[in-house]
């Protein structure tokens, strides 16, 4: 009987552990990349940008920006927070390929630029203030004139 409980107990362990590992494997996405936050940043254009658009000449300071990956929505490639003055807080979503992500970057720096200038600024209640007029988040994505700037300037500006 000792025996038969030992049997089975190895079996579940042995069934438990092979689909524990399935359901593993499943949440994986097939195609993972392993570039890192410095492959991410060494690029020329987006080294110009950060020193002859965002860097500032003594005594203003110029933005301290922190960038991460984050488990974001996959249609969204990046997101950028001011944290506060000066301070911003990058997110990248890297299950895209390197040269994708780096665009991604680019276009999320252009936001810093915006937020620096103070072209760009949030309210509280989901109310965006771009250029001197008020918008919500309820705005499409691609009627939003400050992703349409973003996207222009990355256009423009950026070279992989
Ligand atoms: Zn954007």
């Amino acid at each position: 009987m000792f025996k038969r409980i030992c049997i089975l107990l190895t079996i579940f362990c042995l069934w438990f552990n092979f689909y524990h590992k399935d359901n593993i494997v499943q949440r994986v996405p097939t195609k993972t990349y392993r570039y890192t936050i410095p492959d991410l940043v060494a690029n020329e254009s987006i080294e110009n940008f950060v020193r002859d658009s965002l860097g500032q000449t003594p005594p203003l300071k110029a933005p301290f920006i922190k960038i991460k990956f984050a488990p974001l929505h996959p249609r969204i490639g990046g997101l950028t927070t001011e944290v506060e003055e000066g301070v911003y807080f990058i997110q990248i979503n890297s299950i895209y390929p390197l040269l994708s992500a780096r665009r991604i970057l680019f276009h999320e720096l252009v936001h810093v630029l915006q937020f620096e200038r103070g072209w760009l600024k949030e309210y509280p209640a989901g109310i965006v203030y771009w250029q001197g007029q008020l918008y919500t988040w309820a705005l499409p994505w691609n009627q939003r004139p400050w992703e349409m700037q973003a996207e222009e300037y990355t256009a423009k500006l950026f070279k992989n």
